[in-house]
């Protein structure tokens, strides 16, 4: 990239600064605008073919089993599983240029978190061969907030705990609440390939990946994370990693836990 200085002057013709830093600026800001343009276009021509392919493989599905046909139900159990994926990463596409074009919206209900997240291990295990998920600690808690946003975080942080320990196969889980009793607390914990601290913060900004971990195998768009804050800020929460590059990472999530008033309004 060619970049020129040249001073930038206020009203009173005093030199303010360089024009470098702006140009720098703005064409970063034009490659992100490009980037979700064609994500919109592309998640929203996506979606429709892939639905239907998902109603195929249920009909087929269906009828296979009224044949008993075991080899075909289980190709067929595994495409699915593939289409599956296939739309959690288009609907993530379209949550990205939501986000950027407005607001997500939310649901809000009174809930317990931790049957939540047992209930997303339990799902999350039985589509995973190669990890085991362990919930090591578990308060029971309720919390006011969209229930399904909140289980789209956690899916996210166990898969990308997941995706990024290849060579460790166990994921830790914890459910709790912390010291002065306003927040519930989740905690996913791998023992993977880890996060270098210059990276740590920017890993929640959109379209970033950690650039040395990138091989063929650790595929993503850099955009789970970044959703995954946006849903946890607008339910007054947020979300931190603490990571040490070859011995894992955990992503903490907290979450304010549901007031008496809140409860009575349900
Ligand atoms: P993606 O996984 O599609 O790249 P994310 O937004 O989910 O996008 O994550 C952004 C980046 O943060 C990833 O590319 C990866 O470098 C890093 N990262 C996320 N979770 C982990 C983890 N559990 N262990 C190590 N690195 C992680």
């Amino acid at each position: 990239v060619s970049l020129s200085i040249s001073p930038v002057k206020n009203s009173e013709g005093k030199i303010i600064g360089g024009a470098k830093i702006a140009r720098d600026i703005s064409e970063q800001k034009l490659a992100e605008r490009q980037k979700d343009e064609f994500i919109s276009m592309a998640s929203h021509e996506l979606k429709t073919p892939i639905t239907s392919l998902k109603g195929f493989t249920q009909v087929l599905l269906r009828r296979f089993k009224q044949q008993n046909n075991e080899d075909a139900i289980r190709l067929l159990a595994r495409m699915n599983r593939q289409i599956d994926r296939i739309i959690r990463l288009i609907n993530e596409m379209l949550d990205v240029s939501i986000i950027e074009t407005g607001q997500l919206e939310y649901h809000k209900e009174v809930f317990a978190l931790d049957a939540l997240v047992q209930e997303i291990v339990e799902t999350v295990q039985e589509a995973t061969l190669t990890h085991q998920i362990i919930i090591e600690h578990q308060e029971s808690v309720q919390v006011f907030g969209d229930k399904d946003r909140f289980g789209q975080v956690i899916i996210n942080l166990l898969a990308n705990a997941i995706k990024y320990s290849p060579h460790a196969n166990q994921i830790t889980v914890r459910v709790e609440i912390d010291s002065d009793e306003k927040n519930a607390i989740v905690r996913v914990h791998d023992f993977g390939l880890g996060i270098a601290k210059v990276h740590q913060q920017k890993i929640f900004q959109r379209f970033y990946r950690v650039g040395e971990q990138k091989n063929q195998t650790l595929t993503g768009l850099g955009i789970g994370l970044y959703i995954c804050e946006e849903i946890v800020k607008r339910h007054d929460g947020n979300i931190t990693v603490e990571s040490e590059e070859e011995k894992g990472s955990t992503f903490s999530v907290m979450l304010p836990i549901a007031r008496e008033l809140e409860k009575k309004t349900m």
